[in-house]
């Protein structure tokens, strides 16, 4: 098996990740690099381009030139082909991308083959397939005017990409930043650069115009981060990441008051009634607690439960996190792969020994498995005993590692799942059809799902309230960010 597996992985040994600067790959101008490390064998993969400002310079001139060249002459058609092309050949090349989607985060191969990649594909087709929908508003004002808008891009847009789901967040932005007519510099996460780099040379593939899509590598501060959200020629910025980052980009964008689309940290709610399908909750509550090791804003990471199955849930729960595997992301067994980093992971471990110093108990896991000693592993973590006041209960861990709480009433448990500055998703779990529309309308967050999770129509707004984020996407959202509405008032 052990063999079997590394055969996959060994397809790539290396890869060295540069630049894609108007339709070129180049090395940073000071021939700057930094290592890209495999999460689960903390082996090498090969270096990345550092940028810095004078790469985003480039990038950002060659967006500009790229508003101005043939992809603004395009028709709408011409365009909508080339976005689709772009989901094609992704789809084409899904194995290969999925194998470097794992090398680089962690997360098992066959997450990445089945969720990362197809719905990367799909960001582009379903976006292309949107903007033939679209029209804008008009309005007659009696017999003395009619007022129509029309929609136009942005401009140059910088996006900037957390490494959780890198291709995914990625096409994401990208898929209606283009559908839209824009420009774009994109700065992925220098934790997980290689499908990005990649899509350069499947952007250009597909027919995207050179300087249209433009990728960056490097930091966050005093690095290709910053100098992106500083640019006084960069018109929007589309932002995924930490809530503590959002607010230092919001400074730096202030400067030159670009357009700002954030999605940010969350620590979601998972109510749990005691009328529920309990089965049903515990198959569905361990993929929102562990999938990709947990490493998803969208994990439900404060269980609450209703204290007539309080007990049963936490026993039951426990022993089918016992099941889950952990192990290498090419295993075909493995459920949790690798946490992606050294200092991730000591990050997350440090909120398992905060939790038993906050009184909990570490049911299960808490961890590195045995056998496991290279690679940065962790046990799904329950930890049990832990009131609202908690630290490990307040912050967000992005990792295996949730908290079971119980509750006794609806007002309760809506209180205590609103005590949080975040407010991005939340799960409720009950059969009673007026309490489910109740409590969801209560709860403050972007996404409410009922008796389910992670279950996306991308024509649905996105994004969460409070310290969560600003604005929405996914269909008319996403375009509402990527255009600019002029309205045309004529006195009739
Ligand atoms: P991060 O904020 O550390 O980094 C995200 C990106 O921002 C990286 O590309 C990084 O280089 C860049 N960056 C960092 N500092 C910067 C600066 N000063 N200026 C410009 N760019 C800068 O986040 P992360 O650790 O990569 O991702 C995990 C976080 O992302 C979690 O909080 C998670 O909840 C959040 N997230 C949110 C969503 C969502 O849809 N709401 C989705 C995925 C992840």
């Amino acid at each position: 098996m052990e063999a079997e597996h590394m055969k996959a992985a060994d397809l790539i040994k290396t890869m060295d990740c540069r630049h894609f600067i108007d339709g070129k790959y180049v090395a940073s101008g000071n021939q700057k690099t930094f290592v890209n490390v495999n999460p689960a064998t903390e082996e090498i993969l090969g270096t990345v381009a550092e940028g810095g400002k004078e790469e985003i310079d480039l990038a950002v001139a060659a967006a500009r030139k790229a508003l101005r060249g043939p992809w603004k002459k395009m028709t709408q058609h011409e365009r909508i082909s080339i976005i689709r092309r772009i989901g094609d050949i992704i789809l084409e090349r899904k194995d290969e991308l999925a194998r470097l989607e794992s090398l680089d985060t962690g997360k098992p191969y066959w997450l990445s083959g089945t969720v990362d990649i197809p719905r990367s594909a799909y960001n582009f087709h379903f976006f292309a397939d949107y903007l033939r929908s679209i029209g804008t508003e008009a309005y007659q004002h009696d017999d003395v005017a009619i007022n129509y808008a029309v929609r136009r891009p942005v401009g140059v847009v910088g996006l900037i990409n957390p490494w959780n789901l890198p291709l995914l967040l990625l096409t994401w932005k990208l898929a209606p930043c283009l559908a839209a007519g824009n420009t774009a510099v994109i700065k992925p996460a220098e934790l997980t650069p290689m499908t990005a780099t990649l899509l350069g040379e499947i952007c250009k593939e597909a027919g995207v115009p050179d300087g249209v899509v433009n990728i960056v590598h490097g930091f966050g501060p005093d690095s290709a981060g910053s100098a992106l959200t500083e640019h006084p020629d960069v018109d929007a910025i589309s932002f995924t990441g930490e809530t503590t980052t959002g607010k230092i980009i919001m400074k730096a964008a202030a400067q030159s008051l670009k357009r700002l689309s954030y999605e940010l940290g969350g620590k979601n709610p998972n109510i749990i009634f005691a009328d529920s399908d309990l089965d049903e909750v515990l198959e569905t509550t361990l993929k929102s607690s562990f999938i990709n090791q947990g490493e998803v804003c969208l994990c439900g990471s404060r269980i609450y439960v209703q204290r007539p199955v309080y007990e049963a849930f936490v026993e039951k729960f426990t022993a089918k996190a016992k099941e889950l595997t952990v192990g290498h992301p090419f295993d075909p067994n493995t459920k949790v792969g690798a946490l992606i980093s050294e200092e991730h992971y000591s990050r997350v471990s440090s909120y398992i020994q905060l939790a038993k110093a906050e009184g909990g108990t570490v049911v299960t896991g808490g961890k590195r498995p045995e056998g496991l000693e290279k690679g940065f592993y962790l046990e799904p973590t329950i930890i049990t005993g832990l009131d609202r006041s908690c630290r490990v209960v307040r912050e967000e861990i992005f990792g295996p590692v949730v908290t079971v709480l119980p509750f006794d009433t609806e007002e309760e448990v809506v209180e205590q799942a609103n005590d949080t500055h975040y407010g991005l998703s939340a799960t409720v779990w009950t059969n009673d059809l007026r309490r489910a529309h109740r409590v969801a309308g209560q709860i403050e967050a972007g996404i409410v799902w009922v008796n389910t999770w992670f279950l996306r129509d991308l024509r649905t707004p996105f994004g969460g309230m409070k310290q969560s984020g600003i604005g929405r996407e996914g269909g008319m959202h996403s375009f509402e960010f990527y255009s600019e509405l002029t309205n045309i008032c004529i006195k009739l």
